[in-house]
């Protein structure tokens, strides 16, 4: 994973790769304005505070997460979880689906893709509470789904992620209220396959 390094002693808030309104009628551009504007922004600025003499000034952000614990791994956790998790999106595309290696090693690990999407947006909906549903890559190449709660990420398991689905409530609730496995299931529309590949190539 490429590292993500402090500019003068701060973390930045990421830059969307796209329009605030571009991945309507799934995200709303309301939502992401709130999600990206107001709650990663938060987790940067309190990041940024905690980490004047905490002996972790000057680290990458994935290090921090490695070597932090409480609220500040929660907050550099968020930011490492939201900078993959925005960076994954483009716009809506009816068919859309993996092609390639990453397309292979899906339906070699889970049987097929419509098999790895039904067990993802499951993993999903049945987090308890706030949390992150990746998948990740081990050390050989395998994929494995996991759900992670709070702000936890799966390099703290030693796998490389490839794709996330935040289901903490902020992440769709002007959208969708309760429905979480409709807003889960909508998202596939919206994964950028050439991204997630690209995580995977590495
Ligand atoms: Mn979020």
């Amino acid at each position: 994973m490429k590292q993500t390094m402090p500019i003068d002693g701060k973390f930045e808030l990421m830059a969307l790769p796209y329009a605030p309104e571009a991945l309507e009628p799934v995200i709303s551009a309301q939502t992401l304005g709130f999600h990206h504007g107001k709650h990663l922004q938060t987790y940067v600025n309190n990041l940024n505070a905690a980490l004047p003499g905490s002996g972790l000034e000057g680290l990458s952000l994935e290090e921090v997460v490695l070597q932090s614990q409480g609220g500040m791994l929660n907050n550099a956790g968020q930011i490492l979880n939201h900078n993959m998790y925005f960076s994954q999106f483009r716009a809506p595309r009816a068919d859309n689906a993996p092609a390639g290696r990453l397309a292979e090693a899906i339906a070699r690990d889970f049987g097929s893709f419509e098999a790895f999407k039904e067990t993802f947006v499951k993993a999903g909906s049945t987090l308890f509470g706030s949390g992150w549903v990746w998948l990740s890559a081990d050390e050989d190449g395998l994929l494995t789904i996991t759900q992670e709660p709070n702000a936890a990420n799966p390099i703290q398991r030693g796998l490389r992620p490839l794709l996330t689905m935040d289901v903490w409530e902020h992440a769709y609730y002007l959208d969708y209220q309760n429905r979480r496995p409709d807003h889960l299931a909508a998202l596939w529309q919206i994964i950028d396959w050439d991204a997630v590949a690209a995580r995977y190539e590495k």
